[in-house]
């Protein structure tokens, strides 16, 4: 019912000509994708070179920020009518390295995912704790709130167009991952809240993706737990063959 979505983060990563190397790459190996989706997130500038390199490819494009006016003074920003112009169908918000770094916090989170949505972009919301957080038993409160926050205010049609990415901050580029049950406890705990928000039968049809040092030789547990329905990669997307063994997972036997 959920189909797999495997995307890729390229964070501030790549030239124009290191991106096009990428996507070449991606495209060579990418065979028989028909029962996933594809996505890749370059940074702005490398945007225009995918899109021209994928169109009628199976990948999708996508960005890693977006601001929430459509345009104005804005110095420095990037409108949502803009990422549609370059071809962008998915923007991620609220990354925890834009929480953290660029102080963003969840009022203009929310406003980031209403301005994707109302321009077609299907956000990809991005919540997590920090270790702190986690051994203090406070993982799944934080988490919660996130989604909360994020999401408040919004009809069921909304919440129902967006994917989730449980993050935990500590497993980002650590090379630590959550086990895949403490991932697939906490993708329970987030279904849960957002059939409580948007009704069960919405809930059960929003992608729950897990990330935080995704690779070739954890994806394939991660992906066999029935709320994972996909990941969000980073370090691993950044190659072609270790995100393709990624964007290949195998299903469980038997
Ligand atoms: C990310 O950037 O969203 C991420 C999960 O990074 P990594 O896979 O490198 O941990």
């Amino acid at each position: 019912m959920r189909t797999p979505l495997l995307a890729g983060n390229w964070k501030m990563y790549k030239t124009t000509g290191e991106a096009r190397e990428l996507v070449e790459g991606l495209l060579h190996g990418l065979g028989d994708v028909s029962d996933r989706k594809v996505l890749v997130c370059p940074p702005f500038t490398a945007l225009q070179t995918v899109r021209d390199l994928i169109r009628g490819t199976p990948i999708a494009l996508g960005a890693q920020d977006v601001y929430i006016e459509p345009q104005g003074a804005f110095t420095g920003a990037i409108s949502p009518v803009m990422l549609r112009d370059l071809g962008c169908t998915y923007v991620i918000v609220g990354h925890s390295e834009r929480r953290a770094i660029f102080g963003e916090g969840d009022e203009l989170i929310n406003k980031k995912v209403r301005a994707a949505l109302a321009h077609d972009l299907t956000p990809i919301l991005c919540v997590g704790e920090t270790k702190p957080q986690r051994d203090a038993g406070q993982a799944e409160s934080i988490v919660v709130a996130q989604v909360r926050a994020a999401l408040a205010g919004m009809a069921p049609e909304q919440i129902g167009r967006i994917v989730i990415a449980y993050e935990p901050v500590w497993a980002i580029g650590t090379g630590d991952t959550a086990t895949p049950a403490d991932a697939q406890a906490m993708h329970e705990t987030i279904r849960r809240i957002l059939g409580d928000m948007a009704g069960f039968d919405v809930a059960a049809t929003i992608n729950i993706l897990y990330g935080g040092s995704v690779k070739p030789d954890n994806i394939d547990d991660l992906m066999a737990q029935p709320d994972i329905d996909g990941a969000l990669v980073g370090g691993a997307s950044l190659k072609a063959d270790s995100f393709l063994r990624i964007v290949h997972f195998l299903p469980p036997q038997g």
